[in-house]
């Protein structure tokens, strides 16, 4: 096996004491390390991609063998937003607003063409958003119409990855200002 590949490791020493034990580190490394192992990501899906995502958590690819299992109904309780499907007009300042509203560090996932760039629907329509960061920014992008459960596991380890790496991304408010 790729050591690279293997689930990351405690960034520090564990010391065993009797009935116990004392963890040392550096503390933002344990952050970062606890961060990407805490994701608890936003029940959100607008069309068919979001089907995907249902069978991403379902029983065969069960995204909870890496963490991800605390799906959320509230913003205020996820910290980590898949839009899986097309983003209206109508609905973008909605997806605003549940950004907003979840708790920091955010993190996003654009899965699929319709997140990314309107997908089917960017040339010739008025009414679809030409990818979802014109809206919220966004960490990882994951090619595919739909794209597969696997694809989606992919860029969820990638996002965790990032996370561990203290990897940053520029934020964008809606009108295109940094903040
Ligand atoms: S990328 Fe394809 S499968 Fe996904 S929401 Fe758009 S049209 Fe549907």
């Amino acid at each position: 096996m790729n050591p690279d590949k293997q689930p990351a490791k405690f960034p520090g020493l564990v010391h065993e004491t009797p009935g116990g034990g004392i963890l040392s580190g550096p503390l933002e490394d344990v952050v970062k390390w606890a961060r990407s192992n805490s994701l608890w990501p936003l029940t959100f899906a607008t069309s068919c991609c979001g089907i995907e995502m249902m069978s991403t958590a379902a029983a065969k690819y069960d995204f909870s063998r890496f963490g991800f299992e605390v799906a959320r109904a509230t913003p205020r309780q996820a910290d980590v937003i898949i839009i899986a499907g097309t983003i209206v007009n109508k609905m973008a300042p909605v997806l605003k607003r549940l950004y907003d509203q979840m708790a920091d560090p955010k993190y996003v996932i654009a899965m699929g063409a319709c997140a990314i760039s309107g997908g089917p629907f960017f040339y010739n329509t008025y009414s679809v958003v030409k990818g979802a960061d014109h809206v919220i920014p966004v960490d990882v992008y994951v090619a595919g119409c739909p794209p597969r459960p696997e694809a989606l596991l992919h860029a969820l380890i990638t996002l965790q990855e990032k996370i561990r790496n203290g990897g940053k991304r520029e934020r964008i408010d809606i009108d295109g200002r940094n903040i």
